[in-house]
Parts: structure tokens; C-alpha cells; sequence
């Protein structure tokens, strides 16, 4: 199964829309302590249906949702979408993409 892209929009610390390509060979997610590596991992799993919030460090799901900064207001909903390559037909459809997203308001309506 080929996990070709991430993509983010007010998970955590990635308040504008975020995308990672897994392109062909390694990539490599490269920061200082704090800059939001784990954030990236995290994101995976929760769209893969993480229920636990502890495991995600937070409280509750909410804290999923990008909190806000001294100069950039909190948003109201996180969006991260997984996208798997599927011209192996790995997955029983007939397109050559799948894409898995889950998305949370702050109402907790998901
Ligand atoms: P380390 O290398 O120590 O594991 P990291 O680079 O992996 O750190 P993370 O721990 O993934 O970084 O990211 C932490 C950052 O994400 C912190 O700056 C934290 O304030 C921010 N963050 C986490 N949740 C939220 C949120 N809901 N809204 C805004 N920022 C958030």
C-alpha cells in the first residue's frame, strides 16, 4: 500500500492547509523540538480512527483543533486527508486514488 500524501488544514499546529508528498524514495521531516514533527504522525493516525485523545496529548478530541496564537485566532474545524495510490487496485474500486479524510468541528460534530 502506497501512502502517497498527507494533507492538513487546522490539526494542531498546522492552521493553512498543509500538504506532505511521499513521492518516490524517503522523506524526511526535519525541525528543532516543538516545530510540530509529532504533529505530522499524529495527524496519520487520527484519520486511521485514533479514538484516544490522551494518545494524541491531549484532553479532549477538541485539542485536535488549532488552538490559535497571540496574533491568529483559533479555527472552528480540522480537516486531514490521506491519500493512498490504488493503480495496484489494492482497494476494490475502479479509480487510481483513494482518499480517506476525517473532519472535526469544535460542536464535536465529525
Ligand atoms: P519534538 O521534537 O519535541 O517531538 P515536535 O517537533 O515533534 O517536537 P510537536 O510536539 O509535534 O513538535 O508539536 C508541538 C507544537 O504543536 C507545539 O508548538 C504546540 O504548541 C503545537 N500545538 C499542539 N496542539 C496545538 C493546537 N491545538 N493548536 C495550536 N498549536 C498546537
Amino acid at each position: 500500500m502506497i501512502l502517497k500524501k498527507v494533507k492538513m488544514y487546522g490539526f494542531k499546529s498546522f492552521a493553512d492547509k498543509v500538504e506532505v508528498d511521499f513521492s518516490e524514495g524517503i522523506t524526511g521531516i526535519v525541525g528543532p523540538n516543538g516545530c510540530g514533527k509529532s504533529n505530522v504522525a499524529e495527524a496519520i493516525r487520527w484519520v486511521l480512527g485514533e479514538q484516544s485523545a490522551k494518545s494524541l496529548r491531549g484532553s479532549s478530541m477538541q485539542d485536535v483543533i488549532f488552538a490559535g496564537t497571540d496574533t491568529r485566532k483559533s479555527l472552528s474545524y480540522c480537516e486531514v486527508s490521506l491519500v493512498f495510490d490504488n493503480t495496484k487496485r489494492i482497494f476494490p474500486i475502479e479509480f487510481d486514488e483513494l482518499v480517506i479524510t476525517r473532519k472535526l468541528y469544535r460542536s464535536g460534530e465529525s
